[in-house]
């Protein structure tokens, strides 16, 4: 008898998304001939800047010539675009990070889920609430979530993300060994400031703590005010590792590439005290466990750097960004509270007269034929709230902003 990781059944069902397919397709069976527009989409609708592209075939073509042919590449990714990684996403913002410390993967989804292993069963976790999922479940895979009751996994730390606290969650009362922090966020589109992120620093210096700071959607930020990166917070690189990803910069949602900052100051300890470096530790986890992004991909990577790269991915997202204003504009208007979108894709809504994030869904489905996500699905406190997205395309998102504007409540 084979037995199995009985932490697995311990995961919540991906419930969300699964329901909001099925009530979807269950409308659509009903209504046929409806247009029934998603707002819910996390991924991106714009294709690939022509510079990348570009990039991609000349790759394409140098590993179908033996003289340029290469096959397993560095695990931690090509100095090239490390070196470009460095200089631009970094050094260009006043921060030095050495190409080192800078880890490529095949995104930020497997880099979050995958860095916990680093740390021992009994880390006390910290996730903001409401919350990308991927860091919760792949705790509970791990064993470190305790029982779930009543909504919550016992072991773990929630960080409540709330109006009152404008969704920037504080530093806990109680201790924590690692705490995932995302901004701008996904759920409540909310950017964290630089004097949050401080106060974040030092209370991790002070716990001896590690912040696992998901940076995805940094490139939505468009408030010079606003911090990029958590390297731009003195005394980030003694506590924090970075995620970033090309998925929503450069619309690479399927072409795979990211990457992760691991600071060589970061020190953690084994259980005689000793120290160890995590920039060592995950060097020797990828290398076991994974073999490198696609050269392709990653020279694909490097053009969204050149001139050319960067003033095309900019309209790129500046098209989405506007996309954000007019469904803030529309929902504004229509008498909604909204939060978000400023400086990123996420609009988040919240929903009139106290309903329930699924009657919401229910009615912007039946009545204006838009689909969302109920924010319930995130966490505890998103219930009452509702996630819209601008990644959809021009047209269908003013489209979804007229029927919006005749929205009366
Ligand atoms: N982190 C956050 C907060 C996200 O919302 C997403 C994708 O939606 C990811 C990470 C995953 O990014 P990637 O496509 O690089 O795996």
């Amino acid at each position: 008898m084979t037995l199995i990781n009985e932490n697995y059944l311990n995961l919540q069902g991906s419930y969300l998304f699964a329901e909001v397919a099925r009530r979807t397709a269950a409308y659509k069976a009903a209504h046929a001939g409806q247009e029934v527009i998603s707002l819910g989409i996390g991924d991106v609708s714009r294709p690939l800047a022509p510079a990348v592209v570009e990039a991609l075939k000349k790759a394409s073509q140098e590993m179908g010539r033996a003289e340029t042919f290469r096959g397993y590449g560095p695990y931690e990714g090509y100095d090239f675009l490390r070196k470009a990684i460095a200089e631009h996403d970094y050094r260009a913002r006043g921060v030095e990070i050495a190409e080192d410390e800078i880890f490529v993967s095949d995104g930020a989804k497997s880099d979050t889920a995958c860095f916990q292993e680093l740390f021992s069963q009994d880390a006390v976790v910290a996730v903001q609430d409401p919350v990308y999922p991927v860091y919760v479940d792949s705790n509970v895979m791990a064993g470190r979530s305790g029982a779930f009751s009543g909504g919550k996994f016992s072991r773990l730390v929630y960080l409540p993300c709330t109006e009152e606290n404008h969704f920037a969650p504080v530093p806990p009362k109680e201790h924590a060994d690692l705490v995932y922090l995302c901004s701008p966020n996904n759920p409540t589109g909310a950017a964290m400031t630089k004097e949050q992120l401080q106060a974040w620093v030092d209370w991790a210096r002070q716990h001896e703590a590690v912040i696992l700071y998901d940076s995805a959607y940094e490139a939505f930020i468009r408030d010079e005010k606003l911090p990029r990166s958590i390297f731009e917070i003195p005394g980030a690189k003694n506590c924090a590792v970075e995620f970033r990803s090309f998925s929503k910069t450069a619309g690479f949602t399927g072409t795979r590439c990211a990457y992760c900052v691991v600071p060589k100051e970061l020190k953690v300890w084994d259980k005689e005290g000793k120290e160890h470096s995590l920039n060592g530790l995950w060097m020797r986890r990828q290398s076991t466990k994974f073999n490198g992004v696609s050269y392709i991909v990653q020279r694909g990577a490097e053009a969204v750097f050149s001139p050319e790269g960067q003033k095309q991915i900019r309209e790129v997202i500046d098209g989405y960004l506007a996309n954000a204003q007019v469904i803030l504009r529309a929902l504004r208007g229509a008498g909604f509270t909204v939060y978000g979108g400023e400086n990123s894709p996420y609009v988040w809504l919240k929903t009139p007269h106290g309903m329930s994030s699924w009657d919401f869904f229910d009615l912007m489905l039946h009545k204006l034929q838009i689909v969302g996500t109920p924010g319930s699905g995130f966490g505890r406190c998103g219930e009452g709230f509702f996630r819209l997205t601008a990644f959809n395309t021009p047209q269908l998102t003013q489209q979804a902003a007229r029927r919006i504007a005749q929205f009366t409540f």
